[in-house]
């Protein structure tokens, strides 16, 4: 075994206490939304999502992409950032949702905190080592994405990085990783490898919640729903899943984004 997994056995430091009724319910947790927040109709897509099952909504107010955007269009740019706080200020007041959204920096944890019920870290940050320690310190839920090149111990060193400081309300996010080179030519929008595996790897070394994204590990709505499936049966605690009430329409990741029928079949299915 891995000397630093050892560490951590010894020490017991994999097994967490999660105050559930607290804070963040974990367990089945049905998180769904958009990849970002494009405008005004966030508010209504957020009722809709929550009359299909979800439990919690996310969408990205600041929205760091693979490669940066230059343009902005309407506001967006890489996401409608404050105003897109906003808006999520606004669903949250509408329909009691918890919100789920992407803190990018330390110094952006008060503003970002305003509004968030969950902090989502993103997979190019996994390894912030200042950001991770920053949120340590707070005890708003934090949602630790994989980052695509992850390992097993590094995950669980990331979640120790938070865990150290104090705030044990954390899930981890498995997103898709990289390395699946025989799709692309045939699915274009297929970057990553789902790694499903690491869902009952987890399991045996930790307790601390997994959260399923079969969006980011596909990249192709039309597997976001058997990828679910496959979780959920694998033994993820939740999922969290992009939905678009036009998809391809969607300013980001529309390849992946599913429709409303989609996710009510995944919700209630
Ligand atoms: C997202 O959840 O929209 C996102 C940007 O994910 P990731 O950080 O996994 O790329
Ligand atoms: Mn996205």
């Amino acid at each position: 075994m891995n000397d630093y997994i050892k560490l951590l056995k010894d020490a017991n430091k994999l097994n967490i206490s999660i105050d559930k009724a607290k804070t963040f319910n974990w367990e089945y947790t049905k998180i769904a939304g958009p990849c970002s927040v494009e405008g005004p109709e966030i508010i209504d897509i957020a009722k809709n999502i929550k009359a299909l099952g979800a439990n919690a909504f996310r969408a990205g107010a600041y929205k760091p992409c693979t490669y940066p955007v230059l343009e902005e269009k309407n506001g967006w740019k890489e996401g409608l950032r404050g105003e897109g706080l906003r808006l999520l200020q606004q669903v949250k007041e509408e329909t009691n949702l918890p919100i789920v959204t992407e803190v990018m920096d330390a110094n952006m944890i008060d503003e970002v905190g305003q509004v968030a019920d969950v902090f989502q870290i993103g997979t190019r940050n996994f390894q912030n080592y200042t950001l991770l320690d920053a949120l340590g310190k707070c005890d708003t839920p934090i949602l630790l994405k994989r980052g695509t090149w992850g390992t097993i111990d590094e995950i669980l060193g990331a979640c120790e990085r938070i865990l150290v400081g104090g705030n044990e309300n954390i899930a981890i996010c498995l997103r898709g990783v990289v390395g699946m080179p025989g799709y692309r030519h045939v699915f274009p929008s297929i970057r990553w490898a789902p790694d499903l595996m690491m869902i009952p790897a987890l399991k045996e070394l930790t307790n601390i919640p997994i959260i399923y994204d079969p969006s980011h590990s596909t990249g192709y709505r039309n597997f976001v729903k058997p990828m679910s499936k496959a979780a959920l049966a694998a033994g993820a605690d939740g999922l969290i899943i992009e939905c678009h009430p036009i998809p391809e329409e969607s300013i980001s990741d529309a390849d992946q984004a599913i429709d409303y029928n989609t996710l009510g079949e995944i919700f209630n299915g």
